[in-house]
């Protein structure tokens, strides 16, 4: 590991000066994944600025949603009375990721802004163009079963490893940032990128820009939704497929539906095509089917990863029909 400095910020302001004015410096959540890419090398940033202890460690109720401080821990978000009560596909998504002494650690911002977990990006002795932009893509023609089958590029088939993040964008999450230009939001499914040809940028975020809090709009019909996740092992795993939804019923009737996908494309994919094909539709297995695969028919999978087409289809389905079941 290369020698590096810490500062304990006393508030936002100060700790976006102090990462904005040099270019070597980072925020430090948790640290459950930058600490960890520091050991590896993927990582060196020559100043750690802290943010897990600013005073942005509240949930509060926001005209009829939420608003999450970039701090709040995954362990208390997940256990939050109100998250359990009218966005339980938020729990679930956190319980299903890491282990219990990581998200009692994880912070919010620091869970969205996790880096992909492909072996090439973890392993410096490998070309990656996420890594190193421009010494070339090792997943391409290489080891490929938890890769994109969804808006990849030539140089980068990486997805995004968030669980928590898929919940957000399913629920149209809004991003509040303070940058060293003030303060502004954004959708979250418009901070992150698709890989194009600077698959080196994960979000539209610019250096020295702070996650202070995610709003949750209010939704009602989130209190009907779900977090389903396949995985090659129950726990400790990430998602090679992953689905998030709530459905609205009017009767046998989709009256609205949000739907969001993980573990299939470089950032979480917010199946809009899915949403429309459903909207107005029966409530039917075969309408849950035909919209996944309206969604999936942009898919180009891998050789070693074809098999998540019909995974992700599946998933979808027994999603969807999961909670057309809970509401009859
Ligand atoms: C063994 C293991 C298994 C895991 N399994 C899963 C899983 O199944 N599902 C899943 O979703 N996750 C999983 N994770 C990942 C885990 O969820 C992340 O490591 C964690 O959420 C990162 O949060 P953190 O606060 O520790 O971030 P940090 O490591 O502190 O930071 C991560 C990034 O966010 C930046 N950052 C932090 N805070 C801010 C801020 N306020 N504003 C701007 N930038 C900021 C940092 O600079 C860094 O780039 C696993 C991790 C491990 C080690």
């Amino acid at each position: 590991m290369i020698p590096f400095e810490y500062l304990r910020a006393g508030d936002p302001a100060e700790a976006v000066a102090a990462v904005a004015g040099r270019p070597g410096a980072a925020f430090l959540g948790g640290g459950t994944n930058l600490v960890d890419h520091m050991k590896l090398g993927v990582a060196g940033p020559d100043l750690l600025v802290d943010v897990s202890r600013l005073p942005l460690d509240r949930v509060e109720e926001i005209a009829g949603g939420l608003r999450i401080g970039a701090a709040v821990r995954n362990s208390d978000l997940a256990a939050h009375p109100l998250v359990r009560e009218r966005y339980p596909v938020l729990a679930r998504a956190l319980l299903s990721g890491a282990s219990g002494q990581l998200r009692n650690v994880a912070t919010t911002a620091g869970n969205l802004l996790q880096r992909t977990r492909c072996p090439y990006f973890q392993d410096v002795t490998t070309p990656c163009n996420k890594r190193v932009p421009g010494s070339g893509c090792s997943a391409v023609g290489g080891y490929t079963r938890y890769h994109a089958i969804l808006g990849a590029s030539e140089h980068c088939v990486a997805t995004h490893p968030s669980d928590m993040a898929v919940a957000m964008v399913a629920l149209d999450a809004v991003v509040a940032v303070l940058g060293p230009g003030g303060a502004r939001t954004l959708p979250l499914a418009e901070l992150y990128r698709l890989p194009g040809d600077a698959p080196q940028r994960d979000t539209v975020l610019e250096h020295g820009d702070l996650i202070t809090a995610v709003e949750l709009p209010h939704l009602p019909f989130a209190r009907r939704s779900a977090y389903r996740k396949v995985r090659d092992r129950a726990s400790f795993s990430f998602a090679l497929v992953s689905v998030a939804a709530a459905l609205d019923l009017d009767g046998g009737l989709v009256r609205d539906v949000r739907l969001a996908l993980g573990g299939v494309a470089h950032k979480p994919w917010r199946a809009a095509r899915a949403e429309a094909e459903l909207r107005g539709g029966p409530a039917t297995e075969d309408a849950f089917r035909r919209a996944a695969e309206a969604e999936l028919a942009a898919a180009r999978p891998l050789p070693g990863n074809a098999f998540k087409v019909a995974m992700t289809r599946n998933a979808v389905v027994a999603t969807l029909r999961a909670l057309a079941e809970e509401g009859r």
